[in-house]
This record gives C-alpha cells, structure tokens and sequence, in this order.
C-alpha cells in the first residue's frame, strides 16, 4: 500500500460502498478524497427529471452519511464544467489519481472519454473500473467476434462468460486526503426547488433510496418475492416485481450482488427439484439481463438515442401532433388502462413493466408519435429513469430491434384491460371518475349502455374523454404509415442503388425541428418538460356518445394518402380472435392467424425486402422479412419471455 497516495474517487452513478470497484481500489492505496460533481449544464437534453433528482438527492445524503462514517467526506460541487471541477480538487488535494466506475450512457461515453484524455495529457493517472455490469460491453461477442443484435443469443453468451463471484470488500476505514475545495451542501446542489417540495415529501412514503435501503430490499425481495416471480410478475397493480430498478440505476446496489443472491437461491431450488423457484430466478436474472443489454446496445450502436437499430424507421410518416401528445401525458386518451397508467406514472414515477409497454406501444401505434418524445417524457417522469433501459425499452416496442415487437403489430389496450386488470381494480385506482364502472365496461365505456354509465355516473366527452382514436382507425392508419414508409424506401433505395443512405434521425424532416423535445433546462421548453400541463384533466365538452366517436377526422386527415394497400388487404383482416395472451405471447398467434381484430400485420402483399443496416456501419445484409421467418422469431421471443413483454 503507498500510503501516501492521494486519490480522488469520483462518484456518479455508483452511490454505494459495498463492492464499489473504484473506492475499494482507491481506499487500497492510501488516502482518498471522494467527490460528487453536479453539472447541470452538461447534462443537457438529458436533465434528469423532478423524481429522478429527488432520489439523487436522497441517494447522495445517505452517502454522505456512510462516507463519515468511515472517516471521509463526501464533497459536492456544483459545477459548469466536470473537469476544471476535478482538477480544482487535484490542485487543491496534491492527488495523483482519479479514479471511477464506468457509464455507458452516450452523454457519458463522451464526457469521460474527453476528461480521460485531458487528465492523462496533464499527467494525472486515471484508472476506471466496472462497476455496474456483469460484463463489460467490449467483452461479450459472438464466435465471429461481432456484435450480438439479439437479447438471447447476448444473455446465453453472458451467461456462459460468467466467472466466479468477485465482490469488493467494502473499506472498514477510510483515510481522509486533505484539501480545501469550493463545495457545497447538498440543498445548494439545486437538486430540488422549492415548488417540488410538497410534491417530492409524498415519495418519501412509497420509497427509501440510499445503498443500505437497496441491500435491504433486495434481500427482503429475495427471500420473499422471487420464488413468485415467475407468477406475480406480470401483475399490474401492487408489488409484483422486486422495484429494484431505481437503486440500480444509481448504484446503490451492486449488479453482481444482485445476480449472485438470485443465483444462490436458484441453486438451492434445483436441489430441491422446486422447479417454480428455479423459473422465476431464471426470468429475474433474464431480467438483469436486459438491463446489462441495455447497455450493450447503447454502447456499440451510440446513436440509437436519436434513430432506431435497424434504421427501419428513416421514413416513417410520424405524426408531430402536440394536443394527442398532451392528451397521452394526461391520460386523456379515453382507454382506461392507457390512461391510468400515465395517470401513476404521473403521480408516483413509477409504472409496471407491462404498463410501460402498452402505454409506449399505444404512443406509436395508435398515435403515430414519433418515438423519441415519448422516450424523453419517460425519462422526465420517471423514477428510474434511466437512458439505455428507456431507449431499448421504446425501440423494443417501435420495431427497432430485430427481436422486439413488429412495427405492424397493434394490440388493443381493450384486450389488454381485461388480460392484464381484469376486475378493473388498476383502473378504478388510478382513474376515479370511473370507479363505479362495472367490471365488463370498464376497458371500453364506450360501449356500455346508457343506463350503466349513468348509474356509474360516467358522462364521455364530459368527465371521461371519448376514445382520441377508434381501434379500426387506428389500425388502418398505421398499416397506410407502414406502407408509406416501405414505399418511400423502396424509392430511396432504388435511387441509391449502394443502399449506402445514411441518416442521423429517423425521419426527423418529417417531425421538424420546432416541436422535437429539446433541452429541459432553457428558454424554449420541451413538450415533455412542462409539469404544468400535467394538472387533473379539465372538463372535456364534447358529444356524449356512448358509442365509438364516428371518427370521421381520422380519416379525412389520411384519405389523400391511402393508397391501394387497403384493397389488397382486404379479406385478411378478421374479427373473429381476441387476444387472449399476453402482448408477447399473442404476438406469434397473430402472425399465424395473419390478422384479427385486436392485432394486424401488414400483409406480405406490401411488406417487401428491405435493408437492414449492419450494425457495425459496414456492408449491409438484405433481409427479406418471410412469414416463417417473422414467426419463428416471434415464438421465440414469446417462449422466452420477449425483452419487455
Ligand atoms: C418503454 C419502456 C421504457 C423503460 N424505461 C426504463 C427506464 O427508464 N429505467 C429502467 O430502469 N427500466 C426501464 N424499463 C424497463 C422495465 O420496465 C423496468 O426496469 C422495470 O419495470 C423496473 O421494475 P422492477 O425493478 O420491479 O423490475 P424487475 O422485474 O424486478 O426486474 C429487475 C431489474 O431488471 C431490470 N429490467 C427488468 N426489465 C427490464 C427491461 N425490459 N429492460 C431493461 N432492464 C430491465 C431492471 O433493472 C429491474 O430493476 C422500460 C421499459 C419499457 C418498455
């Protein structure tokens, strides 16, 4: 150990000291001088949002406290620049060493890419370390040595790479490196602003952040929840899954800590031939696996923040309609499970998985709004918000990903009311002007009688919206974008006969610039950014149809466009089969059963070969979407859970 050693550990997401790579190596060679630095400017578009700061504050108070307990304080700085922050603290320190733990995120790859090379040039070692993977992006290949494009050939791969578990110690004593810096308090950080207070005081009741709060529930998950998992865990409502989520996107719980638990007990659970236990400890450790993909993805394809994986999307006719953006953020859409899901997202930061993709996939599908802002508002809004779980989660269910869900594929927040709530107690909860709905009216009140909506006290188009977009509309509206799109790419394509087109946003001529979200923090404000509009829905006058609103408009606004692909789709579309399955099971039935009323493919009559861009920028594979093809893929996303289901 050289003692004398002064190194300055930069904290960032790693707000822990148990198996904490970075502090353990920096506690290992002498004295340490742990530092925070919030730089709101270089955040960003990616500012985080109300919730999110306010677990960061939290996070960085119980740190804090765990740092003085070991005999370090843990110095915040609110700065414009990290790194005039960081070589403030060298000066002042005499350090020779900067060490922290790995991000992947693309505003992060950047920034610590540029601040490694300028420390370096300064002469100042710095060490990084992994300290939120099981294993690092740049490790895991296929035997080609390229990049792996799909969840399960990646996790299979993972799993195999996996070594014995390696934790850190964490220090039992810290040696203080003395230095005086301009610091300040945790309040001056400006995480928080006064008119956020009262707001943030009710997370308090649902949520404990801070490392120690995270080993606790993760224990309390693991020996409670998990053998259940595997049956609980598309509950909507309630505790049914570990809500792990928000501590492992700041750090307060070691990944590795997490897998080892989980894995130990299913070890256990083999022996005893529980063959319960064992699915669900191998659904939660997929789980963790599509968290560690994340990553993967947003590190060896950077630009998939701003334009889809498979580049599919470049000439998508995207709707830039803010009053149904509004209305989705709301949850003034008139679907009940819709609406109250962005209902809790709203007022707690937080939604269940199964919620996060219907309420994403009612966004694209139905409303034709461009993925990206809907990406954005979830990362304003949520608890957990976190870059790469948010962006795979929006290009899972846009068609982005190779496994993910087809663009074609619509499912009916109807159907999926009665699948996923079906006594109606989620929405009832979140939604109470419909609480005195009964059961069967309550995912489509627009279809019930006068005289239960009237004993229910329900008024459409008066205290509950009228549907924004009817299902039939909506689906022929999405098949014409789809086709539109490929007829588009067929033109581009045959105009570059290289294929070599190359765009940064998908489409992004199509949404312009004027209502694209942009930065939070600034004069111009984001549509996802305003808390303002996020008041109890106003009164809606309107007729108070009980049907389906004749959507007339709907039509009217895309009749000039449609084009033959209506006749030739005619006599494929059926009414007959709901979607009895879950979103990801259905799908696979669906494409066997060509269409039904409840989901739709685009017929292979207008589906044509297209491009798939290589990953790697290189030469591009042509990839004819065949019906077995489709179908195979999608059974085995269904048999194996799908990415977010
Ligand atoms: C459109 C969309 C956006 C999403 N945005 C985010 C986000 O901003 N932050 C976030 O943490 N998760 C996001 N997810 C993934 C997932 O919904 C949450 O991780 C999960 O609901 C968190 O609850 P939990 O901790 O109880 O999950 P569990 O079911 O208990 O899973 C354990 C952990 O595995 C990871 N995980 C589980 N499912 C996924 C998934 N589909 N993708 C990536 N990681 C996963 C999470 O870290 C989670 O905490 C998004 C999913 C979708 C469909």
């Amino acid at each position: 150990m050289e003692s004398n050693s002064k190194t300055i550990v930069w904290f960032r997401r790693d707000l822990r000291i148990e198996d904490n790579p970075a502090l353990a190596a920096a506690a290992r060679n002498g004295s340490v001088f742990p530092v925070f630095i919030w730089s709101p400017k270089e955040e960003g578009q990616f500012y985080p949002g109300r919730v999110s700061r306010w677990w960061l504050k939290q996070s960085l108070i119980h740190l804090e406290q765990s740092l003085k307990s070991l005999g370090a304080e843990l110095v915040l700085i609110k700065a414009q620049s990290t790194l005039s922050a960081l070589l403030d603290c060298i000066e002042a320190v005499g350090a020779t060493k900067v060490v922290y733990n790995h991000l992947y995120d693309p505003v992060s790859l950047v920034r610590d890419h540029n601040i490694k090379q300028k420390l370096g040039e300064l002469g100042i070692s710095v060490q990084s370390y992994n300290g939120d993977l099981l294993n690092e992006p740049w490790e895991v290949y296929d035997d080609d040595g390229k990049v792996f494009t799909t969840f399960d050939a990646y996790w299979e791969k993972s799993l195999r790479l996996q070594k014995e578990p390696v934790s850190h110690l964490p220090p039992w004593k810290l040696i203080p490196a003395a230095g005086s810096v301009k610091m300040c308090s945790v309040e001056e950080l400006g995480l928080e602003n006064e008119s956020e207070k009262s707001s943030n005081a009710l997370l308090g009741k649902g949520w404990a952040p801070g490392w120690s709060n995270a080993d606790k529930a993760l224990t309390e998950f693991v020996e409670n929840q998990l053998l259940a998992y595997s049956k609980d865990r598309l509950r909507v409502g309630g505790n049914s899954t570990s809500l792990l989520s928000p501590y492992l996107h700041f750090g307060e719980v070691s990944v590795r800590k997490v897998f080892n638990s989980v894995r130990l007990k299913q070890i256990l659970w083999t022996k005893e031939g529980n063959s319960v236990g064992d699915e669900s400890a191998s659904l939660y450790l997929r789980a963790i696996g599509l968290r560690e993909y994340s990553r993967y993805i947003c590190f060896n394809f950077p630009f998939t923040h701003e334009r889809s994986l498979l580049n599919n999307l470049k000439f998508f006719p995207w709707n830039a309609d803010q009053a149904r953006f509004k209305a989705w953020r709301q949850g003034r859409t008139g679907y009940p499970l819709v609406d109250a899901g962005m209902r809790e997202l709203w007022a707690t930061g937080w939604i269940h998985n199964k919620i996060r993709v219907i309420v994403a996939s009612f966004f694209v599908k139905f409303l034709l709004l461009p993925w990206q802002w809907g990406m954005k508002y979830f990362w304003d809004t949520l608890l957990d918000a976190d870059l790469e779980s948010d962006i795979i989660g929006w290009q899972y269910i846009s068609g982005s990903l190779p496994d993910g869900h087809e663009l074609e594929r619509l499912d009916n927040p109807e159907v999926q009311g009665f699948n996923y709530d079906p006594e109606g107690e989620y929405v009832r909860h979140w939604l109470p002007e419909l609480a005195r709905m009964p059961a069967e009216w309550i995912h489509h009140p627009w279809d019930a009688p006068l005289t239960v909506l009237k004993a229910a006290g329900v008024e459409l188009g008066m205290n509950y919206p009228n549907p924004i977009i009817d299902v039939d509309v909506a689906r022929d509206r999405l098949m014409q974008a789809i086709f539109i799109m490929r007829e588009k790419e067929a033109a581009a394509n045959a105009a570059d006969a290289n294929g070599t087109n190359e765009v940064v946003f998908d489409n992004s001529e199509n949404v312009g610039d004027s209502v694209n979200p942009k930065v939070v923090k600034g004069k111009v404000p984001c549509p996802s950014s305003s808390s303002y509009d996020q008041r109890v829905p106003s009164m809606q006058k309107g007729s108070t149809n009980k049907k389906r609103p004749n959507p007339v408009e709907e039509e009217k606004k895309f009749k000039d466009n449609w084009l033959s692909c209506k006749i030739k789709t005619e006599g494929k579309i059926s009414k007959a089969d709901d979607d009895l399955c879950s979103t990801a099971e259905s799908s696979s039935m669906k494409k066997q059963m060509t269409t039904s009323r409840n989901s739709f493919s685009v017929p292979q009559a207008i589906s044509m070969s297209y491009d798939i861009k290589s990953f790697d920028g290189e030469a591009s594979s042509h990839v004819k979407l065949q019906n077995e093809e489709e179908i195979d893929m999608e059974i085995n996303s269904c048999k194996n859970g799908a990415i977010a289901e």
